[in-house]
């Protein structure tokens, strides 16, 4: 059978631009469909703008310490409008650098939303086109719950580019976009209401870092409303009346963000021509090999709503493409990964909580420290760390770290290494810290 293409990737964010990128080294005939811009959520909508913001409200912290260090410095001024304009050219920028990754693997672009039309085919804008191959990395988009007046809401799509910083912001959920948007306004002085259908923020999370989170966060001036849901957005001019089923009444909002999850982008694919199958809220069921149960037909990523991470999509995708191509028999390995929430403080995750722990590994060893950073001592900012390890009592394997604090990201990359290669305490009890750091604790701790 001859085919247009060997490889057709249906999405150009980070799983189908690597995988279409990796396909063609191996010297595979590769089209890429897309309809946005090239680089998916992650660079265009997603991580990169989002840490763009997390660095300019980190700002803050350094100015109000600045004077216990020597430093006077005059009022600083903020403006909204020069970082998002620096933002946009740097999304232009690794836009650019995405679009000749492509080019330069001789990968063809075909900026069109393509749907199946058979195992083999898919059609963009009115043209078809065959591939031996096709793989499905769409991502996903926001999800907005059926309430009056969502349509006010807006997303984290539209949050990183609003015209002007707001006054007074509610968001709804307490996930990972929730909360680092909450901190990023509240940080850059926007009165910040966060509304909350449970009765703790950032569920899945272990307790212990759940808790100090949002003891944090509340310390850091954000309105954190739990047990409650948003019933109806009512606008008036250009704001908005929020009524929430606990009674509360938020008047005058200028912006609502609703943070309340993101589902598969899996309408309007033409899936129902090639009878795959979809789970419960649309996400696309994949096997092992990435297979989504038609020989012919591969997913990778936010798609497959498992894992919803870039570097997993791009795992995923890299890997499929060896062994597709490569003659690799490597897998994507889902255990110990590491994530962090970019909050202030930062939340950092690798491994079990302990709640998972205890159901799984039997009896445990639970090592906590809480203590003020030492960057902020001289200061009259409460910034307080917390880390805590989890230790299977039999194997003394660790089993879980978990880090609140400054540059908790940074600290879990490497710990995440070794956690991942069953490092035991009294290994990490023989490794020798940094002083002065806050990382050290981790190896310190009795
Ligand atoms: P999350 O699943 O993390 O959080 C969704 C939040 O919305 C939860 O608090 C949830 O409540 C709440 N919610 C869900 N449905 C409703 C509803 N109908 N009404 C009210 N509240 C609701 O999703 P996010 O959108 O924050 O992020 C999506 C995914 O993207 C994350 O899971 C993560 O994988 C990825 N991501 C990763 C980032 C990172 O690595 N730094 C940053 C941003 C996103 P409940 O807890 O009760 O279910």
């Amino acid at each position: 059978m001859q085919y247009d293409y060997d490889l057709i990737v249906i999405g150009a964010g980070s799983g189908g631009v690597r995988s279409a990128r990796i396909a063609a080294s191996y010297g595979k005939k590769v089209a890429i469909f897309e309809s946005s811009e090239v680089g998916g959520t992650c660079v265009i909508r997603g991580c990169v703008p989002k840490k763009l913001l997390v660095y300019a409200s980190n700002f803050v912290k350094t100015f109000k310490s600045a004077k216990a260090f020597g430093w006077d410095v005059n009022q600083p001024q903020f403006h909204w409008d020069r970082l998002i304009s620096n933002k946009n050219a740097e999304i232009e920028r690794l836009n650019k650098i995405y679009l000749n990754l492509l080019k330069n693997s001789g990968v063809e672009l075909i900026p069109h939303h393509a749907s199946f039309v058979n195992k083999n085919t898919v059609v963009a804008n009115g043209i078809s086109y065959s591939a031996e191959r096709i793989l499905i990395a769409t991502g996903s988009t926001p999800f907005f719950p059926e309430i009056t007046g969502i349509e006010h809401a807006i997303s984290s799509n539209e949050a990183l580019s609003l015209q002007q910083l707001p006054k007074e912001i509610t968001i709804m959920g307490a996930g990972y976009i929730a909360v680092e948007f909450a901190c990023i306004f509240n940080a850059l002085d926007s009165k910040v209401n966060l509304v909350y259908r449970g009765d703790k923020i950032l569920r899945g999370f272990d307790e212990d870092i759940r808790h100090f989170a949002e003891e944090m966060f509340i310390k850091s001036g954000i309105n954190i409303i739990t047990n409650s849901n948003i019933i109806e957005i009512q606008k008036h001019d250009n704001q908005f009346d929020l009524l929430l089923d606990s009674d509360i009444c938020l008047k005058n909002q200028d912006v609502v963000l609703c943070a309340a999850g993101r589902v598969a982008n899996t309408q309007n694919l033409g899936l129902e021509n090639v009878s795959i199958k979809l789970k419960y809220n649309g996400q696309i069921e994949v096997d092992s090999e990435q297979n989504c149960g038609v020989d012919s037909i591969f997913a990778v990523g936010d798609v497959c709503n498992i894992h919803n991470l870039t570097p997993v999509a791009i795992k995923e995708g890299h890997l499929l493409m060896d062994r597709l191509y490569g003659g690799g028999n490597t897998y994507p390995e889902y255990d110990y990964l590491p994530t962090t929430v970019f909050s202030q403080p930062e939340i950092a995750t690798c491994g079990y909580t302990e709640g998972q722990a205890q159901e799984h590994f039997g009896e445990l060893e639970i090592y906590k420290s809480r203590f003020r950073a030492m960057k902020y001592a001289m200061t009259d900012i409460e910034d307080q760390t917390f880390m805590k390890l989890i230790v299977q009592k039999e194997t003394d394997l660790v089993l879980g770290c978990h880090i609140a604090g400054t540059d908790a990201g940074e600290i879990i990359q490497g710990f995440a290494v070794a956690i991942k290669q069953g490092i035991t305490k009294k290994k990490l009890n023989q490794c020798i810290g940094i002083h002065p750091t806050s990382a050290e604790e981790l190896v310190t701790m009795r």
